[in-house]
């Protein structure tokens, strides 16, 4: 079976030797120069690997990166930058690259990488994310606690689904603004509170602990409860 590779890149040249040396190799490979046009390849088809320039003309390659992540999608990811971005950039992807590559490099160095990464085998999450007692399917929108079904918002749903992937560990009000409004949301942080009150209503059940917590000052965790 023909392994199809995304590429995304904007220099026009080196997109071009790239994309001709993985094609030689064999690969079905696409090109896309700027996130946009990533973010539209990737919601369409389905890739083993993608290979991430950083610096791309409306935005940096590592949304691209928690995109695949975020949509638990099975895609392989290999993230090109230049040296002195290396620190921040690659630091601040979470470990959701598979693995990166510093510019210049040579073609070679770069097929083995893209080898080595789809040899990997995927951290498969669940389909069905469960913290304690609640579980939440991601591809039917649907939300237990126990054997109950939760009616949530489509903002509700988006907001556990977040704590969910980060259950045990403190979410910030400005990722959670990030990841369920969008970067450009210009409103108060205030919302999230609204809307994690609401949540947290329904989330609850007489006599049983309650499952999400406020950390003051930092943001909100969702434990394993029992
Ligand atoms: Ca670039």
């Amino acid at each position: 079976m023909t392994m199809r590779i995304l590429l995304v890149e904007d220099d026009p040249v080196l997109g071009a030797v790239l994309r001709r040396g993985l094609q030689e190799d064999g690969y079905a490979v696409d090109l896309a120069t700027s996130v946009a046009d990533g973010r539209d390849h990737l919601a369409i088809n389905e890739y083993d690997a993608a290979v991430l320039d950083l610096g791309l003309p409306d935005g940096d390659g590592s949304v691209l990166c928690r995109w695949v992540r975020e949509r638990q999608l099975p895609t392989a990811v290999l993230i090109l930058t230049a040296r002195d971005s290396l620190s921040d950039k690659v630091a601040g992807l979470d470990g959701g690259a598979d693995d990166y590559l510093i510019k210049p490099f040579d073609y070679p160095e770069l097929a083995a990488r893209v080898r080595a990464v789809m040899r990997r085998p995927r951290n498969t999450v669940p389909t069905v994310l469960q913290a304690g007692d609640i579980r939440l399917d991601p591809a039917t929108h649907t939300v237990w606690r126990g054997a109950i079904v939760l009616p949530l918002t489509a903002r509700e749903f988006a907001l556990l689904h977040h704590l969910m992937l980060h259950a045990g560990a403190v979410v910030t009000r400005t990722e959670l603004l990030e990841h369920v409004w969008d970067a450009h949301y210009e409103g108060t942080s205030n919302v999230v509170d609204v809307h994690i009150a609401n949540l947290r209503r329904k989330l609850d059940l007489p006599g049983s602990p309650a499952p999400l917590e406020t950390v003051r000052g930092v943001g909100f965790r969702l434990g394993e409860t029992s």
